[in-house]
């Protein structure tokens, strides 16, 4: 068992949700960050936060598949009011998907972005980036807006995008797709230790065997773990610590358990070889 954080779950949206945080606990989890969507999901989320402290971060965030005629401004207004209880901004981005399009513009979807980024860069927070279809845009906004931190969550998109957002010092993020889908696979084999991240995006139902024909949740980044490692031919421990420190350092979470990680390792190797 590793000591992990899952950098991005709609806890929100998770049905049963106090034995989903129980079992993470369980399988070593000792962070989840909490993403929120837009303004019910960002109440939604600080509430959580709340409950199930020092175990759950909140993000607030505008979602570029929730944004609204009316609404937007307000959500805004409520991330700036509360973004000193947050660790990140996020789940925040654009969407080229044509069933987001239609509803809200590549053009306002960019200023919604715009707009939201600079709340994250007046408070110094890290962004949690969303970029389906619009890879380079994002990381050209994101980039122009001088937010300094920034993970591209479940990051599936080309090679070369994934290289600037590296260069610039960003993080991609690994989600249960690591399993099976080959872009996002590419993605994170190319993605050096250093910039990258573990994630669940839970509840989101992944297409991977049937094991995982039922919504995912915070405990099962010990798989997107496991498949890093298969990905990256390595120890699973040494994946575990360096995506975990990535995390503390990120979200700027100082205070957990670290230390132990090398420890926990060293067991961990021990018993595989008195078996
Ligand atoms: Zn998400």
């Amino acid at each position: 068992m590793y000591p992990l954080i899952d950098t991005h779950a709609h806890l929100d949206d998770i049905e049963d949700l106090d034995p989903a945080i129980a079992k993470a606990r369980e399988c070593g989890l000792i962070a989840i960050i909490a993403v929120g969507v837009d303004y019910e999901s960002n109440n939604r989320v600080l509430e959580i936060a709340e409950r199930y402290r020092s175990l759950v971060f909140p993000a607030l965030g505008c979602h570029p598949g929730e944004l609204r005629a009316v609404g937007t401004e307000r959500n805004l207004q409520f991330i700036e009011d509360n973004v000193e209880r947050a660790v990140g901004i996020g789940e925040i981005g654009l969407d080229y998907h044509k069933r987001v399009t239609s509803k809200a513009s590549k053009e306002a979807q960019k200023q919604v972005l715009k707009d939201v980024l600079a709340i994250a860069r007046r408070y110094a927070k890290p962004a949690l980036v969303h970029s389906r279809y619009s890879w380079r845009d994002c990381f050209t906004i994101v980039q122009e807006s001088g937010v300094e931190r920034a993970v591209f969550h479940w990051y599936s998109g080309p090679m070369s995008v994934l290289h600037d957002l590296i260069r610039q010092g960003y993080f991609a993020s690994a989600t249960l797709a690591a399993g099976y889908h080959q872009e996002h696979r590419r993605a994170m084999i190319e993605t050096p230790g250093d910039n990258l991240l573990l994630e669940t995006d839970s509840p989101v139902v992944y297409r991977w065997g049937t094991e995982f024909a039922h919504p995912s949740e915070p405990a099962d980044v010990t798989r997107v773990l496991e498949a890093v490692a298969r990905l990256k031919g390595v120890e699973p421990g040494v994946v575990a610590q360096r995506t975990t420190e990535n995390a503390l350092m990120l979200f700027g979470l100082p205070n957990l358990p670290v230390p132990f990680i090398l420890a926990v390792d060293k067991v961990q190797e021990s018993r595989y070889n008195q078996n």
